[in-house]
Order: C-alpha cells, then structure tokens, then sequence
C-alpha cells in the first residue's frame, strides 16, 4: 500500500507509528483534523490479523471523530489510535505506559481515551504518563465510562425522531428494537422502561438478554430476526454494517436510530436504499455522540461537571432535528445532511483568521 497516497486522499494531518521493544508496544495514532481543536479518539487495543487492517481501521476511525465532533458542534478535531495485540494477553501496566508517553510527545494535539479493548482503569494508568488523556476515574477528575452518556443522547435522539414522525417527544407505548444490550445497549432499555415504551431485545450474549427480561419485561427475538420486528424504531446498539442490502428490504420499522458506528454497509448507497424504502435513518455520529460530548467536558475551563454534561448530552435533540430538517430542505438523505454539516462548520471555522496573540 502507498501510504501517503491513502493518507493524501482522506487529507490525514498526521499518522505516527509507535514502537517499543521492551514493552512490545506496537501502536498507530492517526490524528485526521486539528481544524477545530485537538483531536480526540479512543484507543482500540486489537488483535488485527496484519499491519494494513489496523492502518485502515484507524484512518476511518480517526476520520469519523472528526465528522462526530464536528456535527455536534464541539471544539475538538479527529484523530483515534490502535495498539496492535490480544489485550487479554499482551496489555501491562509498561505496555500501556510506553504508549503513554508517545501520546505525550504528541504535546496535545491527539487527546486519547478508552475504546473496544481498553478500559478506563487503562486510561488512569495512561494518566501516569501524560496529560493528554480523557475518560479517565471520576476520583482522578474524569468523566468515568462514557457508555451511560452515549444511552442518554440515544435516548434524547429517539425523542427528536418521535416528535419529527409523530408529533410529540413521548415515546410512552412505543416499540423500540434494541440489537445489543452491551455497556450501552443495557443503560437504553433502562431509559426505554421509564419512558414506558415497550422493548424488545437481542443479544449474542444470553445472560444480556436474561438481564433485559427480568428487569424490564422486554420480549426477546434471535439476533438474526431482530432488525425484522415488525416496531416503531430498529436500535443497532451492537455491530457496525447491519444495515445493508440483505436487511434493508427486511425492515419493519418507521425509524432506524443506535449508538452501533457505521451502520451503514455501503455509506450514500445504503442511506438512499433506505430513504427509498421510506425509513427514517438516524445517521449514527449524530446519534452517539453522547459520550464524546461527556468526555468534551473534562475540558471545559471549571473541569468536569455532571449536570453540565447531561445538558450538554441533551442537545443531540437538537442537532438531530435540525440535521432532519436540513435532509427535507435541501432534498438528500438524512446521512448526506449530517456530512453536511460537519463539513460547513469545519470549512466556516477554518475562515477563522489567525490573529497573533501575545503570550
Ligand atoms: P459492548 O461490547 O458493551 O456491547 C455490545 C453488545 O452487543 C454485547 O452485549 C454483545 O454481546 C452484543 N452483540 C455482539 N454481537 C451481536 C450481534 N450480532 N447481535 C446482537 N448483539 C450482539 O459495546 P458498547 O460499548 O455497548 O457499544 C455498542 C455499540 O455502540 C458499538 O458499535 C460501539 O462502537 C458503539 N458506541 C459506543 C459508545 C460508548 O460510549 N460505549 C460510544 C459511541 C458508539
């Protein structure tokens, strides 16, 4: 592969590649766009079967923080970073350090945080060694998992659909379809059941869906089926590219809207295969943005506050209409409307000039 050509493409700022013998860290950060702040990602720590699998997963990764910041409205650019290994066998306490410090010698322009593979415990021993690191323990002035954030924001995403299909926010007697009853899966239902919506679940995992049952009396369908049930919103809260060819004609619901990333199979393909098919798509970094914007907050100037954050989590109610509302207008799917806008706000912010300020 010609790297700089892959990078070129997407217009990547930088890709820095990360060694260090003693630990047998091996690592990528991939900052996308400082435009509009510092590049904030988590880091995935994988078993990916080669180099260019992990290279191509963190560009598109690093790629789509940029557009979820930017849609939702924040001071923060795109970046993601991927350690290379099995975390079950290979993360250590100096492994994540020497990492650690790479991301420190980045001097801020890459912000890191937890993702699939690592926990916040990682991210406090990150702490250790640099700054430059968020969703760290609440007793180290972090914000903690970011999982619960990211149900409330899909919670008030489903709000913004209802009032948009049917006139009002409540989703009282509403049927919701949740494929994934994972760390954020789990928080949703559990919003879903105060909200007295009536919920059905699917999950890999049987004592996941035994939880959804007995807690909240949710119906369950096999994971195979459940993009199929006949409801009022299908909720992809598990795997990426659910909705494709094959699940798109199957769909029985007025409104598609998780916190799964790319959902989409096939990006502005799959987007017009469902608008044709008269299903309101949610796009998803509109949709999860929820945790970015809790992490967002450890940045503000007084520190981390929760209630600040759930207000600002809140607004996805907003973005979300407003970015609907832009799709009827301007007569594109609701997913080419959310591109939009992230790119107008990148391209309006970038006209910034400069101005020299004294230090
Ligand atoms: P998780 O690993 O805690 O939960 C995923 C759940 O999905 C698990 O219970 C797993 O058993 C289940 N699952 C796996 N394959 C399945 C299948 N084929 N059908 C049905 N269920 C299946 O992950 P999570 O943190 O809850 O994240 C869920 C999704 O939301 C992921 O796509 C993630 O990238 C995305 N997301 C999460 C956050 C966050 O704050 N955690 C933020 C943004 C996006």
């Amino acid at each position: 592969m010609d790297v700089f050509d892959r990078i070129g493409a997407d217009d990547y700022e930088q890709v820095v590649f990360c060694h260090d013998r003693g630990t047998g860290l091996r690592a990528i950060v991939a900052v996308h766009s400082t435009r509009l702040g510092p590049a904030l990602g988590g880091t995935r720590f994988y078993p990916y079967p080669s180099e260019a699998d992990g290279l191509e997963d963190v560009l598109r990764l690093a790629r789509g923080m940029t557009y979820k910041a930017a849609a939702a409205g924040l001071d923060l650019g795109g970046g993601k970073a991927v350690i290379f290994g099995d975390p079950r066998r290979d993360k250590s306490e100096a492994l994540l350090r020497a990492y650690a410090r790479h991301v420190e010698a980045l001097g801020g322009r890459y912000l890191t945080a937890e993702d699939v593979g690592t926990t916040q415990a990682d991210m406090d021993i990150v702490r250790r060694e640099t700054r430059f690191v968020t969703g760290v323990s609440r007793e180290l002035g972090g914000s903690g998992d970011p999982s619960d954030a990211t149900a409330y924001g899909v919670l008030w995403a489903m709000k913004a659909v209802a009032q948009r299909l049917w006139g009002d926010t409540s989703l009282v007697g509403r049927h919701v379809a949740v494929a994934g009853v994972g760390k954020v899966g789990r928080a949703l239902v559990g919003h879903l059941a105060e909200e007295r919506a009536r919920v059905t679940v699917a999950d890999v995992t049987p004592v996941a869906v035994e939880w959804a049952v007995t807690e909240v009396g949710a119906e369950v369908v096999a994971v195979e089926k459940i993009h199929a049930v006949e409801c009022d919103i299908y909720s992809p809260c598990a795997l990426g590219g659910v909705l494709n060819t094959s699940t798109i004609p199957e769909l029985r619901c007025a409104a598609v809207l998780g916190s799964a990333n790319n959902q989409l199979a096939d990006g502005a393909a799959s987007a017009r295969l469902l608008a044709d098919a008269g299903v309101l798509y949610a796009p998803d970094f509109v949709v999860n943005a929820g945790g970015l914007i809790n992490i967002a907050e450890e940045l503000a100037p007084g520190g981390y506050h929760p209630d600040l954050a759930r207000a600002a989590v809140r607004r996805i109610f907003d973005t979300l209409t407003s970015v609907l509302s832009a799709a009827e207008q301007d007569g594109v799917t609701t997913a080419e409307a959310a591109d939009r806008r992230a790119q107008d706000r990148i391209a309006a912010l970038s006209a910034v000039h400069q101005i020299r300020i004294p230090s």
